[in-house]
């Protein structure tokens, strides 16, 4: 058997065609034009390659962008100054601050001041909450583009084993959430679940996001299952995933490879909360 692979690039492009429609008919109805402002501190190689992408997807959505790059001895009361300018500006209805900061400034400090109605990374304690509550919100983006792939593949989520490797607030507490919401059961394992193996052995989805290369071998996937593998790993300087993806290609039913795979999807994600962002400010 070899799985099928869902391609979050091909989906992700196919998202961002119907995206730059709406936004060109969104910009002739309301002379508007969705604006992201990404801000920058210091110079951490991933963090540049990670904000060119979401420029990119903004030109290529016809959405406007400006990167604000600050020096990496930026004080937290200045960071907090600049994303407060941004809160007040008319003009900018989408605001990131590119995680990791510099240790010397705190994150959640900074995602609390970000006003919620332009939190398009939903990260804020305010729209987390909105999202457990069911209650209408910015989606997280990672998550938000997993669930959208998990229904490219046609699976009806509702009554599923899902089982979530990873409890992070960015992808793996967040993904649990809207897998609850999508009507799946929910396991949500991490480095101290004992035996994970007999947890993910049954898993009729199975969600990666750990951080360690190959870590899911092909013994650890049920027979058919749907895997996405969250991951960004380097070995010899080559993009992998948590999964062991040549191996698992022969268990698993569909599978997302790395690089390709989720990695597009949460850019999208980004792109189509800052055109909702904007016809909320913009409405209101
Ligand atoms: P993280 O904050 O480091 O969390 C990793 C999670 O994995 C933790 O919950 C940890 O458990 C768990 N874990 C670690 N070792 C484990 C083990 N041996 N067995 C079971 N669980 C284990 O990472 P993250 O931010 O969620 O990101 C995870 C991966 O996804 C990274 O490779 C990251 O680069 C990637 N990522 C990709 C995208 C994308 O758009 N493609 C977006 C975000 C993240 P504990 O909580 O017990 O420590």
């Amino acid at each position: 058997m070899s799985a099928i692979v869902v391609s979050g690039k091909e989906l992700a492009n196919k998202i961002r065609t119907d995206l730059k429609e709406k936004v060109s008919c969104f910009i002739k109805e309301k002379n508007v034009i969705p604006h992201l402002v990404v801000i920058l501190v210091g110079d951490n190689p991933a963090s540049i390659s990670y904000v060119t992408g979401k420029q990119k997807g903004c030109e290529q959505t016809n959405m406007k962008s400006t990167l604000i790059k600050l020096p990496i001895e930026t004080t937290e009361k200045e960071l907090i100054k600049e994303v407060e300018k941004l809160n007040n500006d008319t003009s900018v209805h989408g605001i990131l601050v590119q995680l990791p900061l510099p240790s010397h400034i705190n994150e959640s400090t900074i995602i609390n001041t970000i006003s919620v109605e332009k939190d398009v990374d939903g990260f804020s304690p305010i729209n987390v909450g909105k999202m457990v509550l069911n209650e209408e919100c910015f989606l997280p983006c990672t998550p938000a583009g997993i669930i959208r792939l998990i229904k490219e593949t046609k699976i009806d989520i509702t009554g599923k084993h899902a089982v979530v490797i990873g409890r992070s607030n960015i992808v793996g507490k967040p993904v649990s959430q809207l897998l609850l919401r999508e009507n799946a059961t929910v396991t949500v394992c991490h480095s101290r679940t004992n035996n994970l193996s007999e947890f993910t052995k049954s898993a009729d989805i199975l969600i990666a996001a750990i951080g360690k290369p190959k870590f899911v071998t092909a013994d650890m996937i049920k027979p058919g299952a749907v895997v996405i593998d969250v991951g960004v790993n380097r070995i010899n300087n080559k993009l992998c995933g948590d999964v062991d993806y040549e191996a698992a290609l022969d268990v698993a039913g569909y599978i997302t490879p790395v690089p390709g795979g989720v990695g597009p999807m949460t850019i999208t994600m980004l792109l189509e909360n800052t055109l909702e962002a904007c016809r909320r400010l913009v409405i209101k």
